[in-house]
């Protein structure tokens, strides 16, 4: 079984470069749930498929791609139609996390999910790693990167799990508050840590 690390972090807290990171210096496997999330409503499938029968066919763009700004509008004005969706995509990705998981090779695996906390899925690993950031540097960063306003920003911040509930669920922490560049000893120290857990570094 593959030691799983569940990173997670609200929006620009840093887990792409963080996960990034651990790659690049050390070679870990990175499965990104946000991917998966997308490769489940990809052209052809079964997920595609039920949503298409669902909502009718007016959800697809004119090229058969999922019009996931509409499905996003649909789902945040109707609390049912939301768990309808859950109900149906949460398994698919679930299980699509388990087999990349299964398949990969590092001694460690990081698996990340910005919603970990929200979806309460710490069940699918065996450690918790939070990217925390200072509320005022993560609007900021997110008003940059995004070309959006400061309340725009904010309301996103608010509608995701607060940076108290999440570091309630860390088993450890970075901190992504300074400069980039003081990541790589956090994640150093990290790594040495997970090899001594997964018990690979013999
Ligand atoms: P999201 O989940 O919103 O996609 P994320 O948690 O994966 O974001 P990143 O994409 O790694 O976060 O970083 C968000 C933005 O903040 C990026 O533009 C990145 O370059 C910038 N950033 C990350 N860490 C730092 C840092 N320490 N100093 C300055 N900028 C940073």
């Amino acid at each position: 079984m593959t030691f799983v690390v569940g990173l997670t972090g609200g929006i620009s807290s840093g887990k792409t470069t963080v996960a990034n990171l651990f790659h690049q210096q050390f070679a870990i496997d990175v499965v990104d749930a946000d991917v998966i999330a997308r490769e489940v409503v990809a052209m052809g499938t079964t997920g595609l498929a039920a949503i298409t029968e669902h909502f009718g066919p007016t959800i697809l763009n004119h090229d058969g791609t999922l019009n996931r700004s509409q499905l996003r509008e649909i789902i945040f004005a109707d609390a049912h139609e939301k768990s309808w969706l859950n109900q149906l995509l949460h398994p698919m990705i679930r299980q699509q996390m388990q087999y990349a998981l299964a398949h990969t090779t590092s001694p460690y695996a990081l698996l990340v999910i910005p919603l970990l906390v929200e979806n309460q899925l710490q069940s699918m690993t065996d450690r918790v790693l939070v990217v925390d950031v200072d509320e005022t540097i993560q609007i900021q960063r997110t008003m940059r990167r995004d070309g959006i306003s400061y309340p725009h920003a904010q309301n996103i911040l608010s509608a995701q799990a607060t940076r108290a509930e999440r570091l309630a669920v860390a088993d450890d922490v970075i901190n992504n508050s300074a400069e980039n560049h003081q990541l790589l000893p956090q994640i150093t120290e990290l790594h040495q840590k997970y090899l001594a857990m997964s018990g690979r570094n013999l």
